[in-house]
C-alpha cells in the first residue's frame, strides 16, 4: 500500500511539475511579447525624431546658403594664407553667433564648419579649437567632402557624440567645405518623452564612440554605465538626461532589476534590441533596450527606456490562478486515489473474509446461473474430491450431473417441460420436497436440502445442507442398488428402479428411449496376458471416457462383465448411431495404459413404445452379436 501511494504522489509530483514548468514557460513567453510590443513604438518614434530633425538642419542649411557674406568669407578663408585665417575666422563666427543661439533652442548643440579638405574650421560650440584633422575620425565629413553627399546619422566625435546632419557646401562651382548640425541625445529625449511619456529614456553609448573617440582632455564628460563597462553616458553636469535618470530612486531600481536579470550580460553582448519585464511593489514595468548603430553602421550602443507595463501584473496574476487551480486539483486527484486505493484495499480484504466465511460454512455453497458453474466452497471440493473448479469441469458441466435418479430425491428425471433449467424446477418444488442425493468421494451416499437465493439478476446461490443422518433408512437402501463398486457406474438394480422414471422423463420431453449395448473387444486376452487388475483398471478408465463424453440424461449402466448399457433420449435410430460412433471413435483413439490400443464393439436400437425394454436390450444384443461376427470395433443397428 505504501509503494503504492509513493508511486502516486511520485506520478502527481512529477505531472505536476511538468504542468508548472510548462505554464511558467509560456508565462515568460507572453509577457515577453507584451513587453516586445515597446520596443516596437520607441524604434517608430524614435526614426520620426530624427526625420524631423533631418528637416531642421535642411532648413538652416537652405537658409546659410542664401546668406551671400558667410559664402563671401568661407571663399576667402580657402584661399587666406594661414596668418589672416584666424581673422576670417572671427569675423565668420560674429557672423553667424545670433542662428547658433537660436539652433541651441532647437536643441542643436553643435554647430561646426570644416574646411574642403575636412579639417575644423570653427566649432561654435568651441569657438578656439580649431585646424584638426577630422578626416580618419569623422565619416560624416570625410565623405561630404569628397563625395559631395548630405550625411546624417549617429557619430562619435573630438568633444560630443551626437545625431549629425553634414551638409557639402558648394558656391558657383567652387566647394567651400561642410557645415554640421548635430544633437545630443538630450534634444532626442525631450521628444521622446512627449511621444512616449514614459518613466524616462536614457542613452549608453559603446566605449568606442565616446571614452575612446574624444579629445583626452575631455574624457571626463563620460561616466561608466552601470549596465557595463563597455558602455558609457555623459555626465550629469552636460546630460540633463543623466542627471534626471540619476535623481529618479524608481529609474535606478529598475535598472538595478533589469541588470540582475536573467542572460542580461548575454543579451547586452548580442547588441541586438531586447526587452527586460520586471515587477516592483505588484507594479509591472519593461525596460527596453534598442539598439542603435552609428553612421559606419557599426554597433554603437542602446536607447534604454523604461515604462510602465501594468499587463504584466494582470498576465501573472492570472497564471497564478491557473497554477492554484492546477496545485487544488493534483492535490484532490491525490487525495481521490488514496480513497479509492484504501477502497480497493477494504473491499479485498472484505471478499477475501467473504470467501473464508463462506468456506468454513459446514453446507455446500456453490454460485450457478443453472446452466454454468460458476463458484464453489471448499466442502464442494472436500467432499467430490476435485481439486478446484477446472477439475470438475473437466468432468461434468453442471453439479445436476451427480444427483441421483430415486424416487425419493430431486433429479434431473424430475425436470419439466417448460422449466428453464434444473434451478427453476427446485423453485417450483416446495421447501421441503427440495431434497438431492449425490455419493461422495467414497460413493457413499449423501442427502442434501437445498436453498437457493437469487444472488444477482441471473446467478443464484445455492446452498446443500447434509441431511444424510436424518435420511439414514433411505439412503442405505439407495447405497446398495445405486452404484457399481468397482467402476462407480450405475448398475443393473439402478437400472430395474429407475428405467421408468427415465422412459416418462423422455416421453415428458417428447423424446423416445434409445439402447446403446456395447463390449470390449478381446478382454479375455488383456485379463490373460496382464492380468486381472489390468483388466479392472481399463473397465474404471473405459467407464470414466464414457462418462465424460455422453451427455446430460444419457445413463452409463454397467450391465455386466465388461458389457455396458447407455439409456439415452433419442427421436431416431440415426441419432443413436451417431451417438454410439463417436464413443467408439474415441475409445479407439485413447491410448490405455500398459495395453495401449482397444476397442470395443456396439449394438444399438431405438426402443418403440409397445414394446417392454428389455426386448430392446435383447436387440441391441443381438446386433453387438453381429458386430462381434463381422470383425468387432464396429457399430451395428437394428430397424425397427
Ligand atoms: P469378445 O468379446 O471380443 O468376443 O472377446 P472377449 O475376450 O472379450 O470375450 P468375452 O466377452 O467372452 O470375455 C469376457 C471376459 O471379461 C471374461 C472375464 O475374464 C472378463 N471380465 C469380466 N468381468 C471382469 C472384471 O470385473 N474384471 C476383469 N479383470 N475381467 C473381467
Ligand atoms: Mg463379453
Ligand atoms: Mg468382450
Amino acid at each position: 500500500m505504501k509503494v503504492k501511494i509513493s508511486i502516486v504522489f511520485a506520478c502527481i509530483v512529477i505531472v505536476t511539475g511538468m504542468f508548472y514548468k510548462y505554464l511558467k514557460i509560456s508565462e515568460d513567453e507572453v509577457i515577453q511579447n507584451v513587453a516586445n510590443k515597446n520596443l516596437i513604438e520607441i524604434d517608430i518614434a524614435y526614426k520620426s525624431i530624427l526625420d524631423t530633425y533631418l528637416l531642421v538642419a535642411k532648413k538652416h542649411f537652405y537658409d546659410l546658403g542664401k546668406n551671400e557674406k558667410a559664402l563671401e568669407l568661407l571663399f576667402k578663408f580657402k584661399y587666406a594664407d594661414a596668418k589672416d585665417k584666424p581673422l576670417i575666422r572671427g569675423e565668420f563666427f560674429r557672423l553667424l553667433y545670433r542662428d547658433y543661439e537660436v539652433l541651441t533652442e532647437y536643441n542643436i548643440r553643435q554647430f561646426h564648419f570644416h574646411t574642403h579638405d575636412a579639417k575644423s574650421l570653427l566649432r561654435f560650440h568651441l569657438p578656439y579649437y580649431s585646424g584638426d584633422s577630422l578626416k580618419d575620425i569623422r565619416t560624416s565629413v570625410r565623405v561630404a567632402n569628397s563625395e559631395f553627399k548630405i550625411m546624417s546619422g549617429f557619430e562619435g566625435g573630438k568633444v560630443f557624440p551626437g545625431y549629425r546632419y553634414v551638409f557639402p557646401i558648394i558656391n558657383k562651382g567652387e566647394h567651400l567645405g561642410s557645415v554640421e548640425f548635430s544633437i545630443s541625445f538630450d534634444g532626442i529625449e525631450r521628444k521622446l518623452k512627449t511621444i512616449l511619456p514614459f518613466e524616462a529614456h536614457e542613452i549608453i553609448m559603446s566605449k568606442a564612440v565616446t571614452y575612446d573617440k574624444v579629445f583626452k582632455d575631455y574624457r571626463d564628460f563620460f561616466v561608466q554605465s552601470l549596465f557595463s563597462k563597455d558602455y558609457y553616458l555623459e555626465n550629469s553636469e552636460i546630460s540633463r538626461v543623466t542627471e534626471k535618470v540619476e535623481d529618479n530612486p524608481l529609474v535606478n531600481r529598475l535598472s538595478l532589476l533589469a541588470k540582475e536579470s536573467k542572460n542580461f550580460d548575454k543579451k547586452l553582448q548580442q547588441k541586438k534590441s531586447f526587452s527586460i519585464p520586471v515587477t516592483v511593489q505588484n507594479r509591472g514595468y519593461v525596460v527596453t533596450f534598442m539598439a542603435f548603430k552609428d553612421i559606419d553602421g557599426i554597433d554603437a550602443g542602446y536607447i534604454v527606456s523604461y515604462a510602465k507595463l501594468q499587463e504584466i501584473v494582470e498576465i501573472q496574476n492570472r497564471y497564478k490562478n491557473i497554477m492554484f487551480a492546477g496545485f487544488f486539483i493534483a492535490a484532490l486527484l491525490f487525495a481521490l486515489i488514496i480513497i479509492i486505493l484504501f477502497q480497493i484495499k477494504e473491499n479485498q480484504e472484505y471478499t477475501l473474509k467473504l470467501k473464508k466465511f463462506i468456506d468454513i460454512q459446514d453446507s455446500i455453497v456453490i454460485l450457478t446461473d443453472g446452466k454454468k458453474f460458476k463458484f464453489a466452497n471448499k466442502k464442494f471440493f472436500d467432499f467430490l474430491q476435485y481439486a478446484d473448479i477446472d477439475d470438475f469441469l473437466s468432468k461434468h458441466s453442471c453439479i445436476c450431473d451427480l444427483f441421483i435418479y430415486n424416487e425419493n430425491f430431486f433429479s434431473l428425471a424430475n425436470v419439466k417441460a417448460g422449466e428453464k433449467n434444473w434451478v427453476e424446477s427446485l423453485l417450483n418444488l416446495s421447501g421441503r420436497n427440495r431434497i438431492v442425493s449425490m455419493l461422495d468421494k467414497t460413493s457413499m451416499p449423501h442427502a442434501f436440502t437445498v436453498s437457493i437465493n437469487k444472488y444477482d439478476k441471473v446467478d443464484y446461490i445455492i446452498n446443500f445442507s447434509d441431511i444424510s443422518d436424518a435420511m439414514s433408512e433411505k439412503l442405505q437402501l439407495q447405497k446398495q442398488i445405486s452404484r457399481d463398486q468397482l467402476t462407480k457406474a450405475y448398475n443393473r438394480v439402478y437400472f430395474e428402479k429407475n428405467i421408468d422414471l427415465l422412459m416418462a422423463h423422455n416421453a415428458s420431453e417428447k423424446r423416445g428411449t434409445g439402447v446403446i449395448f456395447f463390449d470390449i473387444d478381446f478382454f479375455k486376452d488383456v485379463n490373460d496376458t496382464y492380468g486381472h487388475k489390468v483388466g479392472d483398471d481399463i473397465l474404471v478408465t473405459i467407464v470414466d471416457i464414457v462418462k465424460k463424453n455422453i451427455r446430460i440424461g444419457e445413463q452409463l449402466i454397467r450391465w455386466g462383465g465388461e458389457e455396458f448399457l447407455i439409456i439415452l433420449p433419442a427421436n431416431s435410430i440415426d441419432e443413436i448411431y451417431k451417438e454410439a460412433e463417436k464413443l467408439r471413435k474415441i475409445i479407439e483413439k485413447h491410448d490405455f495404459e500398459i495395453v495401449h490400443k482397444l476397442t470395443c464393439s456396439f449394438g444399438v436400437t431405438l426402443h418403440e413404445e409397445h414394446t417392454s425394454i428389455n426386448e430392446s436390450i435383447i436387440k441391441a444384443d443381438e446386433k453387438l452379436y453381429e458386430a462381434k461376427k463381422s470383425g468387432r470395433n464396429r457399430v451395428v443397428f437394428s430397424f425397427t
